[in-house]
């Protein structure tokens, strides 16, 4: 393990674990609770990587998200007691993730429940996603648990019980269109088509008790619209559409798959109108700032949320990022090229290194520099510089090492608990490695 102590850094550059600390309080969002939401509602929050709520009907109940395995969902079955009456005779998917619908042969039991989705459930492709580079994983599943704070919008995403899909059960009932109203056990509910988070994302809707189900759409944090684990930019206008249909209905009770509940009207209509602007207004700086011209590295300078949603407890960068969303935005509107012909055909990364190190007088010349930019607190730049040496000798040691303290150093300094998680993993694997 790298020590963050010791490298005597200038008090300036001590008072930022601020986000550290911020992060840390965040786990109070998971701790275990079965949590009454109104009349026959009720979500168990932080047995697994995300909420399973229950509705009780007049003859049986309704099982919203069923956990990521079926381990979860027995541990959440007992936690419901009696509260949770057989037959269970639906079961409703928000959406496909796997923290949300790896349990749900342990709910359907014998009970032959019908199961509810989009049809964008049945018909989704899986994600591509990146493959491994360098040990970074946005989750921490492998890190030690004294370095693990928290995956973001969830406790522990597959450190305990991985996710896994023997517990799965496809679908026996999905809409297309926008919407579609049930009726399970004297219960009316709208299932309402909400993309977001996912293409395939629905609201539940049950206008005689106020409670709205956004599935993924709405969660204690900035929206991560372009995650680092490596995904297509989740649609903002869509989201953003989404979230206006959901401020129509006019909810009592907000009950989303993570973190718990958002209670009152207010209160309700308060979180999906920050989420809705906070999406909105990086987006359309963005857009404005590429009409203008900038690039992406600028933008990520210039795109701010405004002071008063900047302090909005919805919109804390626990899990998603303004600066990723920029980001994101950027290369989905315009695509990779920032418009700096310099960038057009760029050097090889190694033929770069090898100009900037003899300009530096060389690897070890360049690695005191580095060193000194880590006791300085310039973490980022001892980084940069830790790249020039390994992009032309990858098993440079003393250059691991100092990369491995420096990302050490960012990773301590995040309130963003996927980039903690990145910086940390990565930082032991070149330890390791
Ligand atoms: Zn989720």
């Amino acid at each position: 393990m790298v020590s963050s102590l010791g490298l005597g850094m200038p008090a300036s550059a001590q008072d930022d674990f601020a986000g550290r600390e911020q992060l840390r309080a965040s786990s109070a969002e998971f701790r275990k609770d079965v949590i009454q939401v109104t009349d026959g509602v009720f979500v168990a929050v932080g047995y697994s990587a995300s909420n399973v709520t229950l509705i009780q009907g007049r003859d049986g109940s309704i099982i919203v998200d069923t956990s990521a395995n079926p381990v979860d969902a027995r541990a959440i079955i007992e936690a419901f007691g009696v509260r949770m009456v057989r037959p269970v005779r639906a079961i409703i998917y928000t959406h496909n993730h796997p923290d949300h619908s790896g349990g749900a042969k342990a709910f359907a039991g014998s009970d032959n429940p019908t199961i509810y989705s989009h049809q964008a459930l049945v018909d989704a492709k899986p994600e591509f996603g990146r493959g491994p580079r360098g040990g970074g994983d946005a989750f921490g599943t492998k890190l030690p648990g004294e370095l693990f704070i928290n995956a973001g919008t969830q406790l522990e995403y597959g450190r305990v019980t991985p996710h896994t899909r023997e517990g799965f059960l496809p679908p026996t009932r999905t809409f297309s269109g926008e919407e579609e109203t049930i009726e399970v056990s004297g219960v009316r509910m709208q299932l309402i088509h909400t993309p977001g988070e996912s293409p395939e994302n629905i609201a539940v809707w049950i206008p005689e008790k106020g409670v709205l189900l956004p599935g993924d759409d709405f969660y204690k944090s900035y929206p991560n619209l372009s995650p680092l684990r490596g995904l297509s930019l989740r649609p903002p206008e869509k989201w953003i559409a989404s979230l206006e249909r959901m401020m129509t209905l006019d909810a009592s009770y907000l009950v989303q798959g993570h973190m718990r509940p958002v209670l009152g009207k207010d209160e309700v209509r308060e979180a999906l109108t920050v989420y809705r602007n906070g999406i909105k207004t990086v987006l359309d700086q963005t857009l404005e700032g590429i009409k203008q011209g900038k690039t992406p590295d600028e933008l990520v300078q210039e795109v701010r949320l405004s002071p008063e949603l900047a302090k909005s407890p919805y919109l804390q960068e626990y899990y998603g990022s303004v600066a990723w969303t920029v980001r994101g935005i950027y290369a989905d509107y315009v695509g990779w090229f920032d418009g700096n012909p310099t960038n057009i055909f760029p050097l090889p990364p190694a033929e770069r290194a090898a100009k900037m190190l003899e300009m530096a007088g060389g690897a070890d010349s360049m690695l005191a520099r580095a060193r000194k930019a880590l006791e300085a607190g310039e973490f980022q730049w001892a980084t940069e510089l830790t790249d020039y040496v390994l992009a032309v000798d990858p098993k440079n040691v003393a250059a691991k090492r100092l990369k491995a303290a420096a990302l050490t150093e960012l990773g301590e300094r995040q309130v963003n608990a996927t980039a903690r998680n990145y910086y940390l993993t990565s930082a032991q694997f070149l330890m390791a490695n």
